[in-house]
């Protein structure tokens, strides 16, 4: 038996002006064969896992290609067809396929990434027994469901069970190929998009769809999973998905799933945040607090696409008259240019932010213009000493602080979001000495900053990784949907 195990992840933000490049799928591009091999191994993973169930089946395995970027925005065309045609040649030579993706990747021409790969895999090879461990937060479509065999995602989010999942989604394809599973899948759409923090699977209403989902496995489904969907994936797939597989009876997949859909739709108030905060609260709230305070600027965070170069949140602070600023990495080249030409200890005024145009924001990103004294111009490279991304290298490019009165600001060529106080300390700024710290991120700095502070603040500021999605530009979703059409969904 020839096992082909790959993965080609990507969660697409395709709000995002972030370009998603071959180079980006890895330390220098995909790894291949031997080396993606040993990278994904043991680890995290769901390839992990599916390699788990490969080699206990006693097959013989390859992985010829792993790939996986942080969210962006649509995957260029090159980078999609040599993926692509990778793994279409490597089904050639195999008698079954194990693949783990994440099922909200836009390509640049296919807004059904997977759907088209996986439809570009079987006409390769008509017939051929896949398997694929995908991210809860897919959005699931026909052509993905028709061109594979098994297809379990995620139970957890933050997403803890990925290995798991890996394994169950091996597990079922030996069934299939052992002839214990003649699976027939059939997919609920639920007409909705729920805020994304509502679907934390510890917590209701979440939970109350993982508990159905677990029960009817429990009575012998095979297969049952909730997607919740990706809404930043602006496609005509974009929406939560309830997806069962049975054993040979279509008609029982189809009512397991079709009754965890009514109970979500049930529940979609209960899928929607409080309204969001205006930023002059938050910054009111921001000033009663003992510093220091950190402004986490989610909205804008890069790890979920976002471009980093929103000015809105420091610009509110100021006009709040707050006092002790430390802001940034701000991503703007051209700024850092025009720094780096005037020179360290020159006085500058210049805009800076909301460069890169982002048609989908019905509030564009607008430039800060601010005048101050160039401090310090570096290159910004560190190490994360975590602890999380623990060993990640980072490399910011050249860099420049400027000190503008009331806030301290660190622009920079490139983009990381705040995992690690090193961001400022690399440059000599302390940022328990300020008063409030302004960071690009949703979660990913609490590990690392929120030892340092005594207070911290949401802000929803505009940008593409925003919660708020009244504040996008829709163009593809099927309509009606929830709740982007409240009082007719
Ligand atoms: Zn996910």
């Amino acid at each position: 038996m020839k096992i082909v195990a790959g993965m080609f992840k990507h969660e697409t933000n395709s709000f995002s002006p972030v370009p998603t490049r071959w180079k980006d799928f890895g330390p220098d591009g995909p790894l291949y064969g031997a080396d993606a091999y040993r990278a994904f191994r043991h680890s995290g993973y769901s390839l992990s896992g599916l390699l788990d169930i490969a080699e206990e089946m006693g097959a013989e395995v390859t992985v010829p290609i792993a790939a996986r970027c942080l969210p962006s925005g649509p995957v260029e065309r090159d980078a999609f067809e040599r993926l692509s045609d990778i793994l279409c040649e490597a089904a050639l030579g195999c008698d079954a396929m194990m693949l783990d993706l994440h099922g909200a990747m836009v390509a640049e021409g296919f807004p059904d990434g997977e759907g088209e790969l996986l439809r570009r895999i079987r006409a390769a090879r008509p017939g051929l027994p896949i398997g694929v461990s995908v991210d809860s937060h897919a959005n699931f479509s026909d052509q993905f469901m028709n061109n594979c065999s098994v297809m379990p995602g995620y139970r957890t989010y933050p997403h803890t069970d990925m290995p798991e999942t890996g394994r169950k989604a091996g597990r079922l394809l030996r069934d299939v190929l052992e002839g214990r599973l003649n699976p027939v899948t059939v997919a609920a759409r639920v007409p909705m998009m729920p805020d994304m923090v509502k679907c934390l699977t510890d917590r209701e209403p979440m939970s109350r769809l993982i508990a159905a989902a677990d029960a009817a496995e429990a009575a012998g489904m095979p297969c049952m999973t909730v997607f919740t969907g990706f809404p930043l994936a602006d496609t005509e797939d974009t929406c939560m998905t309830v997806v069962a597989t049975a054993n040979g009876d279509a008609e029982a997949a189809r009512a397991a799933a079709q009754a965890i859909a009514d109970l979500a739709w049930s529940l979609r108030e209960d899928f929607r945040s409080a309204p969001f905060e205006p930023l002059a609260e938050s910054m009111e709230r921001a000033a009663a607090m003992e510093g220091p305070v950190i402004l986490a600027d989610f909205s804008d965070n890069c790890h979920s696409g976002g471009t980093m170069d929103s000015m809105a949140v420091v610009a509110a602070a100021l006009e709040r008259g707050l006092d002790g600023i430390l802001a940034g990495p701000i991503c703007d080249p051209q700024a850092v240019a025009e720094m780096i030409a005037a020179g360290v200890g020159a006085t500058v005024t210049l805009d800076i932010g909301g460069k890169m145009p982002i048609p989908a924001l019905k509030e564009p990103l607008v430039p800060l213009r601010l005048t101050g004294t160039v401090r310090t111009i570096a290159l910004g490279r560190f190490t994360v000493e975590g602890p999380i991304f623990t060993g990640m290298p980072v490399d910011l490019g050249r860099c420049v602080v400027l000190d503008a009165g009331r806030v301290t600001l660190v622009v920079s060529e490139g983009r990381v979001e705040a995992l690690d106080p090193l961001q400022y300390r690399i440059f000599g700024l302390e940022p328990t000495r300020y008063r409030y710290i302004v960071l690009k991120s949703k979660t990913n700095h609490r590990p690392a900053f929120l030892p340092l502070a005594r207070g911290h603040v949401d802000c929803t500021g505009p940008g593409v990784a925003t919660l708020d999605l009244l504040s996008l530009d829709y163009r593809h979703v099927r309509r009606p949907i929830f709740p982007l059409d409240r009082s007719n969904a």
